[in-house]
This record gives C-alpha cells, structure tokens and sequence, in this order.
C-alpha cells in the first residue's frame, strides 16, 4: 500500500480497516491508545486505531507537557512508582529526543511552604536515587542568595533557599502523533475523524464497533477479536455504548494553562512554586513565550470544548503576581491558552487534586476493555499491561504467537539516530538550500531527523516558488502526517497556536490557500476551513464567564 499515514488515503484506510477481523482495535488516538497501537504491533497483533477527531487533540495536547521524574510520587511515599516514571523518561529520552529534552526546574523554598529545606535536599536526593537521575542531573541545593542569582524576579519575602532539578519537557501532540506514526510503520492501521458510534454484538459479547467517517459522512462496520476503550475523557461515554458503566467512573478535572510573552514573565528556568492557596504550579519558558499552569477543578460541562474562565484565568494571574511581586501580569497580556480534562477515577469524599493519578483497566461483561487515568509519562507501561491481557484473549486460529514487549528498545519516528550526521549535519543541510535558519531550527525540534523527508519535498518544488519552505511543510504535513484541517496543522502539527501566537495569525491565510491546493477544497470547504481557523484564533483569545455546556 501507498504511504499508511496519508491524508491523501484516508478513504483507503478505512476500507482497508473494514475489510479483516483485527486482533485488536482500539478507540481513541491520544497517548494512551497511540502507545497501546504500537505495543501490540511490536508484538506482532493486526492492530486497528481510530481517532474521532485529529490525532492528539484530546487531552493529550492540553498537558503541562512534562515528562515527570515523579517527585510528587515521592511525597506519596510510592518509592516504586517513582523508580518505575524514573526509568520511563530515560528510556523516553533515548528513543524520542528531539520530543523529550531535560530542562532544569527551580524549586523556591519558602518559609511555611510545602517543602521545608531540609525536607527537600534529602527528599530530591532520594528521588534521584530512586529516579535513576544521572549524574550532572542530579539536585543542587541553593542559598537564597543563589536562588536569587538565578531567578532575580522572585519573591524574597520569606525565601529560604531553593532547589534544582531536571524535569523532561515535551510536545505532547507530537508525542502522540510520532507514536502513532511508529505504530503506523510496524504495522497499524490508525486513521483520525473516525468515531465509535456503536457496538456490534454477538452472544453479548463485543466483537465490532459501527463508525462514522467524520470527514465523508459515510459508515463502516469494523471487527476485531479484542476492542480497548482508550478514550480518556470520554471513556465513560464508551462504556455507556457498551452497557457496561456501573462499578468505576470517571470523575474530570479541568486544568488551565496560559500562555505569555517571555519578556512579560522573563524567567531563565521553570520554576515549580506555591501558589497562594497551597497548591503547586509550573511556569514553563519555551523560546519565546512562557506558559503558566495548572489549575484543579472538579469539571461537568462539555467534554468536546473545555474552555477556559475568568476565574481560571485569574487564579493563575494572581498566583504569578504574588511569587514574582515586580511581573504585575494582567488579562491583557495573555497571548493564549488551553484548558484539558484529567479523567480520574472517583474515589468517595476526595476533592480533584486529592484523586490518584495512576490509570485503572476496567473489563466489561461484553469483553471491552477500558483503560482510564494514568499519565503521559506513565504511558508505555499502561500499554503493556493492557497488551499483555490482549495477548491472551486474542486466539489466532493460523498459528501465530505474539512476542513479548519491546517497546523499550524501539525508536519513535524522528528519533533515528543516522550515523554521525547529527543535529548540526541536518541544520546544515537546509542552510545549504538556503532555508531560513529560524525555520530550520523549529523544524528540528518539531520532526527531528523527519527534516529529511521535508527537505526531499522541498527539493521538487521550483527554487523561485513563494512560501517555499511552508509549501514543503504543509505537503509533508499531509502525506505523513494525516494532515486534513488547517485548524490541526496550526494547532497540533506545529503548535503555533500555544507558542507562536503571532506566527499562526499571520501564517493563517497561507496555511488555508495552500492546503485548499494541495486537498483539492471545494468553495464550500475552503469557507468552512476559514472559519474554523477564525474560531481556534479567536478561541484561544476569549475567556468565558463558566464552563460551557455545548
Ligand atoms: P486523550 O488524549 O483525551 O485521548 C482520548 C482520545 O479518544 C481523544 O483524542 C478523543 O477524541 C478520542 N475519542 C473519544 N471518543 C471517541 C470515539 N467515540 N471514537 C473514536 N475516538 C474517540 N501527564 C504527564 O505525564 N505530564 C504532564 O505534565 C501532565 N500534565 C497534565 C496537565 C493537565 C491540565 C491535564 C489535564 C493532564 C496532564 N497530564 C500530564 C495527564 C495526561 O495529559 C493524560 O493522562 C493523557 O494525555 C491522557 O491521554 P489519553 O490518550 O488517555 O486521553
């Protein structure tokens, strides 16, 4: 078959999904059903993947975007778990570096803080024997003066000293997608705007699922021996489809982030600190913005379109006023924003920030199995627990066995190492084509050794073209990518959205005329593309009095 993760062969893909009973074929395309995907096809399972909207666009891009050490585990006393998320974002780091880089994290100690300052010298050097943290990474305990020296615009009112740890930063939505896309090369068959409607049944027991192409409208019947309900947020949702939601459910915690100008908040590290009420927030730098998160409150609205309050927006203001008493940010200097939902698992009489984060498998009397909670760092394990129950149920008839994990060892798509070329050796490839450096620079972080297949694609296009280098992107975008909607591509595929606000504004004519091009958009397309991207600028712009129902 022609390229697997195509744009162009959506349609193709969903027959091809239609036309064999699957061993496995799971709903939901965020991390959870992305790391899932590419488990069971290192182990040699027919895999099916759908994802109702874009890949990632659930709760998966709308993280604080860390790949966590686990320190909060630590305080916990969970000293297993903590091992466990250690050795995970080492092995994340070898085999995705360019979506997984460590940044150092600044954590002011105050007096009547959460940590005291002894408290967390022996508790971060008892994370990084536990984490595994190597050795240049490992906590270094600050004076005042020194945390000072570090982070002149903090607080000094009470400040007791500091402490510096690595925590691994990433692109969530990228994460996904280059996960999916690792699956898609050993053998998955995922496809996005594709939703679970319904269940097919036979004897009470799950064996298909009725969907909907979300983009041509038409139905599909898809069969497999195993289902998994990776929905996240809306997995409950799935199990009433299934009949199955009794016992466990989900309760959703919204969490905010905001998005600043980095000369508005001119911070040189993250820094993890006590926010008024108690509990902790992050303030992340990423080139030229730094962003701001997470709030915690209990959520009923919406699944489809979290929004963002006042309030929310303001609980975070005022927590940054106070730490960094000379920012004196204000609503006005918000660039944009996003607002995700943690599914937890309802424990009785406990408030959002209080619910566990580790994840739940829940399998139903049909045979459907749910895996809710858990994190982005804590992904690859997930996975392997729940293949390793589909390895069991699944009883191929031609002789086939499955092989154990290997997750571990295997390289996410854009992480290959290629000889000794390097980071420096793609860079300078493009130079010598004559590619903006800033577009070379952003396009490592964003495709890592994928560049490559960008620069083939700029190759072929004629040297006097306009928008040259955003034409070569957007045909990568879509013939590799499954790019279909300019909202994804100015969202998800680049996030521009997030952290060049201005980029995507300007870029945003562009993205649409030259997308309208290359997928061949009808009049009518071409406007509902427009408006769509009006709506995600002016979205990420607007604050709402409440939580929205639709
Ligand atoms: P999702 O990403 O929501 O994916 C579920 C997918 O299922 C969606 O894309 C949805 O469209 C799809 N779907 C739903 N219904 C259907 C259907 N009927 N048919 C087909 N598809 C369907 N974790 C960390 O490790 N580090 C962090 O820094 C961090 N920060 C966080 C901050 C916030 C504010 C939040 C909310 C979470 C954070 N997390 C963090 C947790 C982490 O983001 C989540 O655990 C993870 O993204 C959940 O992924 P998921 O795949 O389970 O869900």
């Amino acid at each position: 078959m022609e390229n697997a993760f195509s744009a162009y062969h959506r349609r193709t893909i969903v027959d091809r999904l239609a036309s064999q009973n699957w061993d496995l074929l799971v709903i939901g395309g965020g991390i959870t059903g992305a790391g899932i995907a590419l488990d069971a096809s290192l182990r040699g399972l027919r895999v099916g993947l759908i994802e109702k909207s874009d890949f990632g666009s659930g709760t998966s891009s709308r993280s604080t975007k860390l790949i966590h050490g686990g320190l909060r585990y630590l305080k916990q006393g969970e000293f297993k778990l903590v091992q466990e998320v250690g050795r995970e974002r080492a092995i994340l780091h070898t085999n995705a570096p360019h979506l997984v880089v460590p940044v150092p994290m600044l954590l002011p100690i105050y007096k009547g803080g959460t940590f005291g300052y002894w408290a967390s010298s022996i508790g971060l050097a008892i994370y990084d024997w536990l984490a595994g943290v190597k050795r240049h990474e490992r906590r270094k305990m600050l004076s005042k003066q020194e945390v000072i020296t570090h982070e002149p615009l903090l607080k000094k009112e009470g400040l007791k000293g500091g402490g510096l740890y690595y925590e691994y930063r990433t692109d969530d939505a990228r994460l996904t997608l280059n996960i999916i896309k690792t699956a898609v090369h050993y053998g998955t068959k995922a496809v996005n705007y594709v939703e679970a409607t319904q269940f097919i049944f036979r004897a009470e027991k799950v064996i298909g699922v009725r969907v909907q192409d979300r983009i041509t409208g038409e139905e599909a019947e898809l069969y497999a021996s195993t289902i998994v309900n990776a929905a996240g947020p809306w997995s409950d949702r799935i199990r009433q489809l299934d009949g199955s939601l009794q016992g466990k459910r989900l309760v959703l915690s919204k969490g905010v982030h905001l998005v600043v100008e980095h000369h508005k908040l001119p911070v040189q590290h993250s820094v993890y600190f006590d926010a008024p009420d108690g509990r902790m927030v992050f303030i992340i730098p990423r080139g030229k913005i730094t962003y701001i998160g997470t709030t915690d409150t209990a959520y009923h609205a919406s699944i489809d379109n979290p929004n963002t309050t006042k309030q929310d927006r303001d609980y975070l203001i005022h927590a940054v006023n106070v730490m960094f008493p000379q920012v004196h940010l204000s609503p006005q200097d918000i660039q944009s924003h996003w607002a995700g939902l943690r599914p937890l698992i309802y424990q009785e009489g406990k408030n959002p920030s209080e619910l566990s984060r580790k994840d739940e498998i829940i399998i139903s009397h049909s045979g459907l199995i749910t895996i809710a909670g858990g994190k982005l760092t804590g992904f690859r394990k997930m996975a392997q627990r729940i293949v390793d129950i589909v390895v069991k149920q699944v009883k191929p008839n031609d002789g086939r066995s499955f092989a154990p994990c290997t997750t571990d060892k295997v390289v996410i798509s854009g992480g290959e190492r290629l000889g000794n070329i390097g980071k420096e050796g793609l860079i300078q490839r493009g130079r010598k084509r004559g590619i903006q450096e800033s577009i070379l620079a952003e396009w490592l972080d964003l495709y890592g050794t994928n560049i490559l297949e960008i620069y083939k694609r700029y190759d072929r296009i004629p040297p006097h073209t306009s928008e040259r280098s955003l034409k070569a992107q957007l045909q990568y975008s879509i013939e590799e990518e499954m790019t279909v909607n300019a909202v994804d591509f100015l969202k998800l595929r680049t996030g521009w959205t997030y952290f060049q606000f201005k980029k995507a504004e300007t870029e945003a004519e562009s993205v649409l005329r030259l997308m309208a091009d290359l997928l061949t958009w009808k009049s009518e397309e071409k406007d509902s593309q427009k408006k769509a991207v009006e709506q995600l600028l002016k979205q990420m712009q607007e604050f709402h009095d409440e939580d929205t129902f639709l």
